[in-house]
């Protein structure tokens, strides 16, 4: 069953202040938009996705291409109300409609996995969920800065996104429904949906308020995530006249065997990241029975490595690579490996090492049988 998610970013929010929409303002070094993004796409139950954007900001629509193609999104222009810009969003995904949807404000950036994981759940037993928070406060009424009144606040919540739905339902619900309603949940109601409420979570808030991005700020960096993965791997050489070492061409008698390149070294480092992102290695990604990856050069391997570290909200903080062999001499070509490592990585080459050890003529690399290679990367949440 697929699902799709749509981001709607469409909202010209001014009470947060600053000269542009707080979507594409600066949170603790990322735009509030690429982190929302960045917790939609990077979850694992999650297809497809739609960003929708205001006429005015569509030509930065191109600014999520690279990252976010591999899987699959659209940009879409809204319309002048949340509602119109919800729908415009659903009518997009309708041509190739998926079974269910999740609606999400940009303005919620820290939305976690496990809220997304319950709503899709819930999904399972509604026709719509989404995350609401039981109201502790007391509730006033108040008029002229005099209390008037009170409220029960018993059986109250405070609506959060994302809200899910099976998707059919809810565009029918959109297209016939009438006026600007206050949020999707509101819509479904309104057309005779049942809507499940999961639990919601304080962190989930959206940014409204000028002191809202200080307390975001302030739970990023708490909630810091690093992970570390390793990588090993091993080519034996065979006839040739050259081998490709980190993304160099290196003339030497013999050649190192294997289905893409065979840069064992470019694949040490790709698995590493693959493994501190917990997701499979480069068999997986790139089967060796698929035939459109027989001579494939390395560098596309380790490109989709860091592109799904990215989608997956993570940047690489360093990645560090021990090719083991006797000959040929690593030495001379270190520098140039460490340069093309960093530039297919989209990093600064600080970030790289590349080095090497014999094995004292011990074992298959010392009797000059093939080469291995290990990697360490480290990778942290943004
Ligand atoms: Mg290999």
């Amino acid at each position: 069953m697929t699902t799709a998610a749509i981001i709607v970013a469409a909202g010209r929010g001014t009470r947060l202040g600053g000269e542009v929409p707080k979507q594409w303002q600066d949170l603790a070094g990322q735009r509030v938009i690429d982190r929302t993004v960045a917790r939609l796409a990077g979850h694992r139950g999650i297809d497809r996705l739609v960003i929708v954007l205001h006429a005015d900001d569509m030509a930065r629509g191109a600014e999520f291409g690279a990252e976010f193609g591999a899987r699959g999104h659209l940009v879409v222009q809204g319309g002048a109300t949340r509602s119109e810009s919800v729908l415009a969003g659903l009518e997009a995904l309708a041509a190739d409609p998926p079974a269910r949807v999740l609606i999400h404000d940009a303005a919620r950036p820290l939305v976690s996995e496990r809220t997304i994981s319950e709503v899709i759940a819930a999904l399972d037993g509604a026709d719509g969920a989404a995350p609401g928070l039981a109201v502790s406060d007391a509730l006033w009424r108040g008029e002229a800065g005099w209390v008037t009144g009170v409220a029960s606040r018993a059986g109250l919540f405070r609506a959060q996104t994302p809200q899910g739905f099976r998707f059919a339902g809810i565009l029918a619900a959109h297209r016939t429904r009438r006026g600007d309603l206050a949020d999707d949940v509101e819509v479904a109601l309104a057309a005779g949906l049942r809507v499940a409420i999961v639990a919601g979570s304080h962190d989930n808030f959206k940014l409204t308020e000028p002191q809202d991005m200080a307390r975001a700020a302030e739970i990023l960096g708490r909630g810091m995530d690093i992970r570390t993965g390793n990588g090993f791997d091993v080519h034996r050489f065979g006839a040739g006249d050259h081998v490709w070492l980190c993304g160099i061409r290196i003339e030497h008698p013999r050649g190192l065997q294997g289905h893409s390149d065979a840069d064992v070294g470019m694949h040490a480092v790709t698995d590493a990241i693959y493994g501190a992102l917990g997701r499979g290695d480069i068999g997986q990604h790139f089967p060796p029975t698929d035939p459109q990856w027989k001579g494939a050069a390395s560098h596309i391997f380790l490109a989709h490595a860091c592109d799904l570290a990215r989608i997956m909200g993570y940047s690489i903080s360093n990645a560090d690579c021990t090719l083991i062999c006797e000959y040929p001499k690593i030495g001379p070509h270190a520098l140039a490996m460490k340069a093309e490592m960093a530039r297919i990585m989209g990093i600064d080459p600080d970030r790289v090492s590349v080095k090497a050890t014999t094995s004292e003529k011990l074992g298959f690399t010392g009797r000059g049988e093939g080469i291995a290679a290990l990697a360490t990367a480290t990778l942290v949440k943004t």
